[in-house]
Parts: structure tokens; C-alpha cells; sequence
């Protein structure tokens, strides 16, 4: 898998050090397994996919192969898809659900040139 990491993830990420740890074990598991562990989200969300690292904690991140299979790239913004090779996940935040459902700039998050290889 080809993971990149949003600015904002690795932020995010920081600010929750405590669970950091937990953080980066979900991450290896989406890694390996991206579609079958995370859940589709709808509406203006469409896209992406949600994943819990513990009770009302979620990971947002994308999965390329899928976005183009469904056309969601154009819905989500990922203007770099093209150019990602299929097995890329994009990680795009992460945080309290209540505090990810209510951010409007979450689209901008799947934009280019603010990712990361390394966590
Ligand atoms: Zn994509």
C-alpha cells in the first residue's frame, strides 16, 4: 500500500498524543485492509471512509482505487488521483466524531500537495 499522510492528519495526531499509539495500530490495519474495515460515508461525505481508533474517535481517509471505480474522485476533490498509483490511502484527519462531522473544510483536506509518506 502507498500511504500518505494530510498535514492535518499529522497534526491532529499531535494534539491527541495519548492515543497515538492506538492511532498508528489502525492505521497498519486499514493499511492492510482498507475497504472491508471502513465504513462508506454518505451525503456530503461521500467518498471517504471513517474508521474508529476507540468509542466516538475516527480516522477519515481515502482509498484511490475505490474513488475512481466509483467516480467518487470528482465528488471528494482528490485532484491527484490520476497520478496516485491504485493502492494509495490518503489519511486525511482524524478526531472526535462529533468534531469531523461538523467540519465543512473536509473536502480540501483530499486536495494535493499537503501529504505526507511518513506518519
Ligand atoms: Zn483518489
Amino acid at each position: 500500500m502507498n500511504l500518505l499522510f494530510s498535514d492535518t492528519f499529522v497534526e491532529n495526531l499531535k494534539k491527541f498524543s495519548s492515543i497515538k499509539a492506538a492511532v498508528k495500530n489502525k492505521v497498519d490495519m486499514i493499511a492492510e485492509n482498507p475497504i472491508s474495515l471502513g465504513e462508506p460515508l454518505k451525503g456530503n461525505l461521500r467518498g471517504f471512509y471513517s474508521y474508529p481508533v476507540r468509542k466516538n474517535f475516527i480516522i477519515i481517509y481515502l482509498y484511490c482505487d475505490i474513488c475512481r471505480k466509483k467516480g467518487d474522485n470528482e465528488i471528494v476533490v482528490c485532484k491527484d488521483c490520476i497520478k496516485s498509483p491504485d493502492n494509495t490511502i490518503k489519511f486525511l484527519t482524524l478526531g472526535p466524531h462529533d468534531y469531523i462531522y461538523k467540519l465543512k473544510a473536509i473536502k480540501k483536506l483530499a486536495e494535493p500537495g499537503e501529504s505526507k509518506k511518513e506518519l
